[in-house]
């Protein structure tokens, strides 16, 4: 049976060490903050708790120690992980909920925290019922919303901000709806995310994956690319051009078009030339 696991303890840490804690902008983000580790992978909870001391998360997050349904599909096991912590959250009457995968790693040690904060508080304004804030993610696509924040299709849901709609309507979806959406997309969970209407992200990657041994797949290039910062850069990049692109390719074929049809205007007016 999965169970709720505290963050580990560090004497030396300076966030959760003896009568050393410190305050951190972490409760002014979310209201709960949770991270999916698998109860048989206690090398990735204690790799999580390291990461945790490290950006001074250790105090406030909660562990879900996931058990594997053996019977089901693993897209369907990492469904049913998110929407127990979203369930969870819910029954806190949490308002804001970041979820993380046990292979998050953020990138340094000391986070926008302050930026964050303001970007959260800044999407409530403007966009009130707005689904997710990617802390780390893979974009496909982005165009601005407003600066820093970009409106993104994203893939990966290794860690993420989830609006109270969001919990809302993750907490409710009936496990029919989740098998039959994993078996016809089969990633699951990220692309549910990715569909949602109003996905954010800061400008800059916050968090990437670490490179430890996958719980559900193979290892492919897939693996090389979410392991390797550069390749989140790179995937940031490109989803910014793609926008540009798409409109750069529909006016070249409707300047194509316009052209064909200027030459057969030109040939018919020498076939048929008009009378003096
Ligand atoms: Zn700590």
């Amino acid at each position: 049976m999965a169970t709720w696991e505290p963050c580990s303890v560090r004497v030396d840490c300076p966030f959760c060490g003896e009568g050393k804690r410190t305050e951190t902008h972490w409760h002014r983000i979310a209201d709960f903050i949770a991270c999916i580790c698998l109860k048989e992978r206690s090398d990735r909870y204690e790799r999580a708790c390291e990461e945790s001391h490290k950006v001074g998360l250790c105090s406030f997050i909660q562990f879900y120690r996931a058990v594997k349904n053996p019977d089901l599909k693993t897209d369907v096991n990492i469904w049913n992980s998110h929407q127990a912590v979203a369930r969870h959250a819910l029954s806190l009457h949490a308002k804001r909920l970041i979820i993380l995968e046990d292979d998050f790693q953020f990138r340094r040690t000391t986070l926008p925290l302050t930026q964050i904060e303001q970007d959260v508080s800044n999407l409530d304004a403007y966009y009130p019922s707005w689904d997710i804030y990617y802390l780390g993610h893979f974009p496909l696509l982005s165009i601005p919303a407003f600066p820093p924040i970009r409106r993104v299709w994203s893939q990966c849901a290794h860690a993420l901000v989830m609006n109270d709609c969001m919990i809302q309507r993750l907490s409710s979806l009936a496990p029919k709806y989740i098998q039959t959406f994993s078996s016809v997309f089969g990633n699951g969970i990220d692309c549910y995310f990715m569909l949602q209407s109003k996905t954010f992200a800061p400008d800059k990657i916050l968090c990437v994956q670490h490179e430890s041994p996958n719980d559900h797949r193979k290892a492919s290039w897939i693996d090389y690319a979410i392991t390797h910062g550069w390749c989140y850069d790179f995937a940031n990049s490109l989803s910014r051009f793609i926008p540009f692109l798409f409109v750069l390719v529909v006016f070249l074929l409707l300047n194509k078009k316009h052209n064909k049809e200027s030459r057969n205007t030109r040939k018919q007016q020498q076939i048929c030339p008009s009378p003096r």
